[in-house]
Order: structure tokens, then C-alpha cells, then sequence
């Protein structure tokens, strides 16, 4: 019997522009250099990413940031164009989710994880969860359905600091390790330079891709690897069960 991951196609749904890049970028090289399909989407375009820059020019020069990092990878990028901070759960935002899922057709999505630091992430790992589930049922979308498409594997990405909004740690089902991608995740990364400007001007970070090497390290280190990205599985109803990610994490 065949298996969702059988069709090889990957996609992260996040909330922001660069969320994939410091989450699950090395995890998406690694199936795009198995073969895999890749896509990245955003919620918003980034729209209040700047202190300086109106909301149309940052988001026209962020999606731009966007499209090119997916291009190290071969795969495309998506915005649902909603709003920093204005990220909700509800019909308009869930039928454009189900629509993109139609046009996509994932056998494997990433997203955040349920409890993080940002409620924009939050709203969108829910977002996420609810059209993994339905976006193959034949009357949720007018759009047609790519063939075979059905109940994705679903992973959540680490939250900001591995720590949940109450401070508790947060403690991976599934480890991939990215050593050998880690230059290239850095690569998606550094595309997002006008996130290495404003972060250094609004929470005094001054080393973008600094943060992601030493999260990256820390996962690494409990698997005994130079860098990881760890995720916990979606195991609910109808989901798929088999941790394929971890078949495929463990390889290199
Ligand atoms: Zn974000």
C-alpha cells in the first residue's frame, strides 16, 4: 500500500517570511536532494518587519526575499497575504488555506508549533492542522484536487528558544539532521537581509544567522550531530502515524 510520503511533496506553512528558513529549511534540502517537491508559504508578507519602511515596500521586498530563498531550494514560494499581527483562525483565512492546500497537495507539512511565543505562529500552526485534515475532502474547495492527494503527514517546527509561552521545554519526537545542509539553510537564511537589518534595530539581536547556527547546534547535540532540526509528529486521528521523517532524519 502506498504511503502519503510516497508522493514527495513538502510544504512549510508558516506564519512569516524567514520562519521556515531558521525552522525547517535543512529538512526541506534534504528532501528536495531526495527528489521531494518543495514549497514554503506564508501567512503574511511581513508586513510590520521594518522600522522604517512603509507596509507595501517592506512586504514587496520581503516576498522577494521569500521567492529567492526558496530558489536555493528548487521549490516555490506562497504568501496567503495576511497581516503581521492580525493572523486569526477564521473562514476567509481556513478557505484560502484549503484552496492553496488543492493547488499544492501535500504529502508533508511543517508548521509551527501549537504553543509559541507569537499568537501569529499559534493561529497558523492551527490553521495548518485544519486544512492538513480536510483540504482532500472532495466538497471543502471548488479548486481540483492533484492526484492522490490526501491527509499529509504533519510535523510541528520548534517554538522560539524550544520553550513553550509558560516556559516549559519543549521535548522533540523526531530529530533530522542537517549537518551537511547547514551552509545552504544559512544561505535561505541570509536572503532575509532586511530582517538581519531590523532585528538588530528592535530587539537588539545583532546575529541573525548566529541564533539559528547555535539553535541548530543545541538540537545536534542531543542526537550527537553538529546540527539538527527537531520536530514533534502530529499523531491524531487520520494523520499519518509512522514517523517517516525520522527514516529519512538519520540518513546522510
Ligand atoms: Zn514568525
Amino acid at each position: 500500500m502506498s504511503r502519503p510520503s510516497d508522493r514527495k511533496i513538502a510544504m512549510a506553512f508558516m506564519a512569516h517570511p524567514d520562519d521556515a528558513e531558521f525552522l525547517c529549511a535543512g529538512t526541506l534540502i534534504r528532501l528536495a536532494d531526495l527528489g521531494w517537491e518543495t514549497h514554503i508559504a506564508t501567512m503574511t508578507a511581513g508586513d510590520c518587519g521594518t522600522m522604517t519602511e512603509t507596509p507595501w515596500a517592506i512586504s514587496a521586498r520581503r516576498t522577494e526575499e521569500a521567492r529567492q530563498a526558496a530558489a536555493i531550494l528548487g521549490g516555490r514560494y506562497w504568501c496567503l497575504g495576511e497581516n503581521d499581527g492580525l493572523v486569526v483562525y477564521d473562514k476567509p483565512t481556513l478557505r484560502k488555506a484549503f484552496d492553496m492546500f488543492r493547488e499544492i497537495g501535500p504529502s508533508l507539512v511543517f508548521t509551527h508549533a501549537p504553543k509559541d511565543y507569537m499568537i501569529d505562529h499559534e493561529m497558523t500552526s492551527l490553521v495548518a492542522r485544519a486544512a492538513s485534515f480536510v483540504y482532500a475532502a472532495p466538497n471543502i474547495s471548488v479548486h481540483p484536487l492533484r492526484e492522490g492527494s490526501g491527509v499529509p503527514h504533519l510535523y510541528y517546527c520548534d517554538p522560539l528558544e524550544a520553550t513553550d509561552p509558560l516556559g516549559n521545554v519543549v521535548r522533540p519526537t523526531t530529530w533530522v539532521d542537517v549537518t551537511v545542509q547547514l551552509d545552504r539553510k544559512a544561505q535561505m537564511l541570509a536572503c532575509h537581509a532586511s530582517q538581519r537589518e531590523w532585528l538588530r534595530a528592535h530587539h537588539g539581536i545583532d546575529e541573525y544567522l548566529e541564533s539559528m547556527k547555535r539553535h541548530v547546534a543545541m538540537r545536534g547535540r542531543e542526537i550527537g550531530t553538529a546540527a539538527a532540526e527537531a520536530f514533534v509528529q502530529h499523531r491524531g486521528h487520520s494523520y499519518p502515524k509512522d514517523d517517516f521523517l525520522a527514516e529519512i532524519g538519520k540518513e546522510h
